[in-house]
């Protein structure tokens, strides 16, 4: 770990969120927590260059809520996040750290919820508001948010955020808050765009990176599974059921909690397997390191703080069931394995949205970490065959197995069988219990990620999330702006959608500084519209062109057509013109993407994977 900071009592945080981060069983800070918390808690100004998995969420929510006076139901923390889901997220996770803090309230408002909704919800007062920058400027246009007590601004993801077009919504707000407060921005990267709005907005900011040292790991084969349709849990008995050479493994997991629960799971599947945490006493965590050396022992599930110097020889594979924060920790991690001149293997769990940590850490330490395949069924069957088999062999020789052969033939003459039927039974009765084969249905292998992390694919490194529009590079950035260039219609370099588009017009062009990618923006953002469906875009000199699937649920089209773009309501509505073939859909909704015809009185949305319609909107 690159910090010498221990515990989070040392970083100044009061009793009550030490006591919170205890029982939700985060033992040590992350690094970037270690150096943001107390520069925020000095009331400092800050920009922090981290992403996702490095416990940033933290490292600005703990200070502010040190700083949120609960007596006052006002708005005292404003955090901006790209997304709806990120800003869930960000809103879930304070509320997890206020446990001990009574009558705390936070609200997360985004695109395309009920208004009705988010103003009873404002109006009850909330502390900390987390959201998106379209509907934050809305409600403040509408004067329904009020900042006049706001202490903390937070822009959560700022790359991100510019990425998506909102960056000029987001100054919008800046401007609008009131002078007194404290600014903290976080982002994985720092375009110029962001330094400009961090030079310009924040006060004498102190930064912070997390290093990304270089590092060399040693000879360790380094996989990594990208968590997707299976459980963690199941993916990992599996694999190390499947590994060769298994002897004994170390895996590590964020929380104190997180050791224990998977202990008591890995131990219910019958593996020999305990918690290695800092809330065992030094005597206790030499036991559990002896019952590992001497084999009483073969899973040890720790936190990065308890495993730190554990040097057991026969530890085969390290787990990293929770990707590291950081390079150090992972590197640390390893370590574990390949001792004393043995082979180590390295299995990484990464769920999409860490992909990006993945790439981190193999640029840092200068060696590819390659995709595993999740063993399938037959995989396992054969592998518990062969192992069967292997245990069978070993007593063929064995003394006084005349004796049973004796057995064997007179139960086939008993019953008529043969010797083959009777030895079936045997092994039948043998492995009771301990199943030969699995059943049920593998699961869909994911996608490979890109291996760009700048890109990161349409289900790159937030799948939870809607994917973002410029994810797949399509849309480059618009073409410079020039006199002599016919004002004719602006297409993106990108093939249409499948399945019929309908052609939308919005009363938002290029007079009102309307970029292709505001228009992606809002329409994802506001309507739930996955931004892969949203076909071309045709930018005017006061209106615009958009070609939708057709088959738009009321509620989007409602939605739709009450959004704003740079503050101009969009007015959506069909276009006269059809692009080509595209069948008629409008508002009302009679096709499916597929281009089924719908059963009269149907659900006017998209079914199954293909839906492209997130959701319902209700405003
Ligand atoms: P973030 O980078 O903020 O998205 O956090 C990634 C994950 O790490 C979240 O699941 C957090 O709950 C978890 N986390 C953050 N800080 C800590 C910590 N100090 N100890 C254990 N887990 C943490």
């Amino acid at each position: 770990m690159s910090t010498t900071v221990e515990t989070f009592a040392e970083l100044g945080l009061s009793e009550s969120l030490l006591k919170t981060l205890s029982e939700i069983g985060y033992e040590t800070p992350s690094p970037i927590q270690a150096e943001c918390i107390p520069i925020l808690l000095e009331g400092h100004d800050l920009i922090g260059m981290a992403q996702t998995g490095t416990g940033k969420t933290a490292a600005f929510a703990l200070p502010l809520m040190e700083q949120i006076d609960i007596k006052l139901a006002k708005p005292q923390a404003l955090i901006l996040t790209p997304t709806r889901e990120l800003a869930i997220q960000v809103a879930e996770a304070l509320q997890s750290y206020a446990k001990n803090l009574p009558g705390f309230h936070v609200l997360p408002i985004y695109g395309g919820q009920s208004y009705t909704i988010q103003l009873k919800q404002l109006s009850r007062g909330a502390h900390v508001i987390v959201g998106t920058p379209g509907r934050v400027m809305d409600h403040l246009e509408r004067k329904t948010l009020n900042l006049d007590n706001l202490k903390t601004m937070v822009l959560d993801e700022a790359d991100e955020m510019l990425r998506m077009g909102f960056i000029d919504d987001v100054e919008w707000i800046l401007e609008r808050t009131p002078p007194q407060h404290q600014t903290a921005l976080f982002s994985a990267t720092m375009p110029d765009q962001i330094r400009r709005v961090a030079q310009k907005y924040l006060v004498d900011p102190r930064e912070i990176k997390i290093k990304s040292a270089t590092a060399t790991v040693a000879a360790i084969r380094q996989v990594y599974w990208q968590v997707s349709g299976m459980h963690k849990l199941d993916a990992l008995t599996r694999i190390l059921e499947v590994e060769e050479d298994f002897d004994a493994a170390i895996i590590f997991v964020r929380t104190k909690t997180a050791t224990v629960e998977l202990a008591d799971k890995l131990s219910a599947r019958g593996y020999a397997a305990a918690a290695l945490n800092g809330d065992l006493n030094q005597q206790m965590r030499e036991r559990v390191i002896e019952q590992l050396k001497s084999g009483a022992l073969d899973i040890v599930i720790a936190t990065d703080v308890a495993a730190r110097g554990i040097d057991v020889p026969r530890v085969s594979h390290v787990v990293n069931y929770d990707i590291p924060y950081d390079t150090e920790a992972y590197v640390h991690r390893i370590g574990r394995t390949g001792r004393a001149g043995r082979t180590g293997n390295a299995i990484l769990f990464v769920a999409p949205r860490e992909i990006r940590m993945l790439r981190t850490i193999e640029r840092a330490t200068r060696s590819p970490i390659s995709p595993l395949t999740l063993p399938s069924r037959a995989d396992v069957t054969n592998k518990r065959v062969a192992d069967f088999k292997e245990k069978v062999a070993g007593v063929l020789n064995a003394e006084g197995l005349d004796f049973f052969a004796n057995i064997v033939s007179q139960i086939a003459e008993e019953h008529s069988v043969s010797a083959e039927e009777v030895a079936a039974a045997l092994a039948m009765m043998a492995q009771e219990g301990k199943p030969l084969q699995i059943v049920g249905e593998d699961p869909r292998p994911a996608p490979p990620p890109p291996r760009d992390d700048r890109r990161p694919g349409v289900f790159g490194d937030r799948p939870e999330r809607k994917p973002r529009f410029d994810e797949r590079g399509e849309r480059g950035e618009r073409p410079a702006r020039s006199e002599d260039r016919p004002r004719r219609e602006e297409r993106a370099p990108r093939p249409a959608p499948a399945g019929d588009m309908v052609r939308y017009r919005i009363d938002v062009g290029r007079e009102h500084g309307v970029e292709v990618r505001d228009i992606v923006g809002a329409i994802a953002n506001e309507a739930g519209i996955e931004s892969r469906f949203i076909g071309r875009i045709g930018l005017y000199e006061d209106s615009s062109t958009v070609e939708l699937p057709a088959g738009m649920p009321g509620e989007a089209a409602n939605a739709l057509k009450r959004t704003r773009i740079r503050g101009v309501p969009i007015n959506l509505r069909p276009d006269e013109g059809r692009p080509g073939g595209g069948a008629a859909g409008g508002f009302t909704g009679e096709r499916k993407f597929d281009g089924e015809r719908k059963p009269a009185g149907g659900e006017r949305k998209f079914n199954g994977d293909r839906s492209v319609f997130k959701k319902k909107i209700d405003r």
